[in-house]
């Protein structure tokens, strides 16, 4: 390969909003390879890449099937590969896959298999290459179960917690993926509460010393396996925070090191909000990336779902806005009410009585406020 600029190389990311690569990989792979245009912001004039100025492509997807379903983004992967471009895959994994919080979206074991298969396929350097994402974490109240002896009874769902997270993190570990982050849900964004309220769920409202029990155990999880552990804007967390952000360069160019020759060229690693002056939250770490989400022709989730595509989406999801009547709403109302109708498992743990829900952990509580 030969890069013609001295100055650091660039690092896209595919994209923070929209699940590029779980949706419209062929259109993904025309736009990384320069041949469609990108934008680097809504109102941005477009652009096309030049793949000798980009030192690593980081791809954000709950839905990584998609990368083997589609040939050219298979060769794309290859290729960048093959011409010392990183691939770093940002795979959201909240343990909440296929509940009413984020219907259609495969849950935590299948997006494992489907990560193996990328590996084996040569599609990413190694699973070191991967960043896992248990983001968003909440307590979610999904409202009372509506009939039988438990009539009247709170159903409490909450991916903060270790019985959830253990499992799925073993799984991971066993692949050789051990590079996780998280980051607390965070509802000031429109459209997301709306939503939530629409369809008769409330978000606990806890503080960090609540979250505390949870990450500290996550992170000794992931720390005891030689991992690497973030949180994502979240200072009140801070003890267990690496100073990682998701787009790291400093992250970045380790890999870049260990997986390419020596003397391999450097991707940026200023901070994106000094580099910007601002453009990510006030908290962010990330470094300088250019961020092709709002690039002509990519769509939403929520687009793509009410069009029956074969993939999913989540209720919390700031980058979305409809509301009632869409295909998300139905398939969140029909998961609710067989959630909420079901006769419940009897058992004995924490105080609550306990079912599980398609490998969710379901507490059913006498709810005080
Ligand atoms: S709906 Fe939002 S959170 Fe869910 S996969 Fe799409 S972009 Fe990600």
């Amino acid at each position: 390969m030969s890069h013609s600029l001295q100055k650091p190389l660039l690092v896209i990311s595919a994209g923070r909003t929209r699940d590029l690569a779980g949706w419209q990989p062929q259109h993904l792979a025309e736009v990384l390879a320069g041949r469609a245009p990108a934008r680097r912001g809504p109102r941005s004039p477009a652009f096309f890449i030049d793949l000798d100025e980009v030192g690593a492509v980081v791809l954000w997807t709950k839905q990584p099937a998609a990368l083997l379903e589609s040939p050219d983004m298979g060769r794309l992967l290859l290729g960048l590969r093959e011409r010392g471009i990183l691939v770093v895959l940002q795979l959201s994994v909240t343990g909440l896959g296929g509940s009413p919080l984020e219907p259609g979206i495969p849950d935590p074991f299948e997006t494992a298999g489907t990560l193996e298969q990328i590996l084996e396929q040569g599609l990413l350097a190694g699973p070191d290459c991967v960043k896992l994402r248990w983001d968003p974490v909440a307590e979610y109240d999904l409202g009372m179960v509506v009939g039988g002896e438990h009539r009247g009874r709170r159903l409490i769902l909450s991916n903060a917690r270790e019985e959830l997270f253990s499992p799925v993190f073993e799984r991971f570990r066993r692949i050789g993926a051990v590079t996780w982050t998280s980051s607390v849900l965070d509802l000031k964004y429109r459209g997301a509460s709306g939503r939530l309220k629409e369809a008769g769920i409330t978000v606990e409202d806890h503080d960090a010393e609540w979250y505390r029990p949870f990450y500290t155990g996550m992170a000794g999880m992931v720390t005891s396996a030689g991992g690497r552990f973030s949180l994502c804007c979240s200072p009140s967390l801070e003890p267990w925070v690496s100073g990682d952000g998701c787009i790291d360069g400093e992250w970045i160019n380790g890999l870049r090191k260990d997986h390419f020759a020596a003397g391999t060229p450097l991707v940026e690693t200023t901070p994106h909000n000094v580099k910007r002056k601002g453009g990510q939250r006030p908290l962010c770490g990330c470094s300088y990336s250019v961020d092709i989400s709002y690039s002509t022709g990519f769509r939403t989730c929520a687009t793509q779902y009410e069009e029956g595509g074969a993939g999913g989406c989540c209720l919390y999801c700031y980058s979305w806005h409809g509301r009632s009547g869409t295909e998300t709403s139905r398939a969140v109302g029909t998961a609710l009410q067989q959630l909420r109708s079901r006769p419940p498992l009897k058992g004995a743990s924490g105080g609550g009585e306990i079912f599980w829900h398609r490998g969710l952990r379901i507490r059913e509580e006498q709810h005080v406020r």
